[in-house]
């Protein structure tokens, strides 16, 4: 075997037993003498793993039995749409918190549907911080509260809770899965998958039944929330590779003991990284310590000229996809879920050496 330690922001590594497994079930699954690619979304078999697979996670992130949970396509960008298209009325303001590029380019969808404004933003502070939460200048009526609790770019976490009756909305694409948190502080939850859910082509969306009295009956079935949660997410041909992928990922975490000790791991891996950064000059972190992210961590050398040769020395080494964001530059390590930390050590004892050529 030759598989590198992946990096990658996402589409991201997944859970080698998981791929195991994918291959052996590849040509035939259960009894059904063919590949779950084959199978019908009606058929028994494909509706098993469906169910199976929303069972394990209502499991894994104690999700309450007043929330609706849907496994749609079109990805987190599809639901920068759709969630102004359900949730706000066109003359409603709802609220958007900027820490991140993603969370500006939700508000940019926002914007052109319904009355999106801008709560709070640290961009002028490069998005390197959260803005100060007696700063957020927020309106009691707005529809949301729209957050991006991870933002993968810049690599800012931070997990706000719920003011007044707003519901918070939280693009949770590159943290979901990766600690517990009380899904009762969020009135929806969404994420692609190909961060710590699965193979991309797969968006989650949880969320509370009331708010789908909200969705307007015009909208085309297949964009509104409430008609996707009658229909269980099926009122087309869903991703059934991805769901039934989602679904082992799900078997995996629980397998592993559930996200208290995902979580307990993941702080451990992001703690030792941030360790090696911080030690010395060499290398630094941009952002502020207060809400640096256990699943990206951005980072830099003190001489930038460095940096492409790191990246590349990298990927000879083994370790796959460390190059930072083409906005941001500098280097970026992803550490989901399926990263153990043998990869962080990896990845260490590489910063170690490559210091000591270079520093
Ligand atoms: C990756 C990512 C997105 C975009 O996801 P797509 O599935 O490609 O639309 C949006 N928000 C965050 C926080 C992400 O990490």
């Amino acid at each position: 075997m030759s598989r590198c330690f992946n990096f990658s922001a996402g589409p991201a590594c997944l859970p080698e037993p998981v791929l195991k497994e994918l291959q052996d079930e590849m040509l035939e699954w259960g009894d059904e003498r063919a590949s779950m690619m084959e199978l019908s979304h009606r058929g028994r078999g494909f509706l098993s793993v469906a169910r199976a697979a929303e069972a394990d996670l209502r499991n894994l992130m104690a999700i309450p039995d007043d929330y609706a949970v849907l496994f749609l396509q079109g990805g987190a960008t599809q639901q920068f749409a759709l969630i102004p298209m359900n949730l706000a009325r066109p003359d409603q303001g709802a609220d958007y918190l900027l820490t991140g590029s993603w969370g500006k380019k939700a508000y940019a969808y926002g914007k052109g549907l319904c009355r999106a404004r801008v709560a709070a933003s640290s961009e002028a502070q490069r998005f390197s911080a959260v803005p100060a939460v007696d700063q957020w200048d927020l309106d009691a009526d707005a529809a949301y509260l729209h957050v991006t609790p991870n933002e993968t770019i810049g690599g800012v976490e931070f997990f706000p809770r719920p003011f007044g009756s707003v519901p918070l909305v939280a693009d949770m694409s590159s943290t979901i899965l990766s600690r517990l948190l009380d899904v009762s502080d969020y009135g929806l939850i969404y994420a692609g998958a190909q961060k710590n859910i699965g193979p991309s082509g797969l968006v989650l969306v949880i969320i509370r039944r009331d708010l789908l009295e909200r969705c307007p009956a015009q909208l085309p079935p297949l964009f509104s929330y409430s008609q996707q949660a009658a229909n269980e997410s099926m009122l087309n041909t869903p991703n059934t590779f991805g769901w039934y992928v989602a679904g082992k990922v799900f078997r995996w975490l629980l397998a592993e003991g559930g996200l208290a000790a995902m979580g307990e791991r993941n702080r451990a891996k992001a703690a030792s990284l941030y360790e090696r950064i911080e030690r010395g000059e060499f290398y630094s972190s941009p952002v502020d310590p207060a809400c640096r992210s256990w699943m990206n961590v951005p980072f830099k050398i003190h001489d930038p000229a460095l940096e492409k040769g790191f990246v590349s020395e990298a990927e000879a080494a083994g370790l796959h996809a460390l190059a930072g964001h083409r906005d941001v530059g500098g280097m970026r390590a992803s550490l989901y879920n399926a990263m153990p930390q043998a990869g962080v050590d990896a990845l260490i004892a590489f910063m170690d050496e490559f210091e000591r050529r270079h520093g």
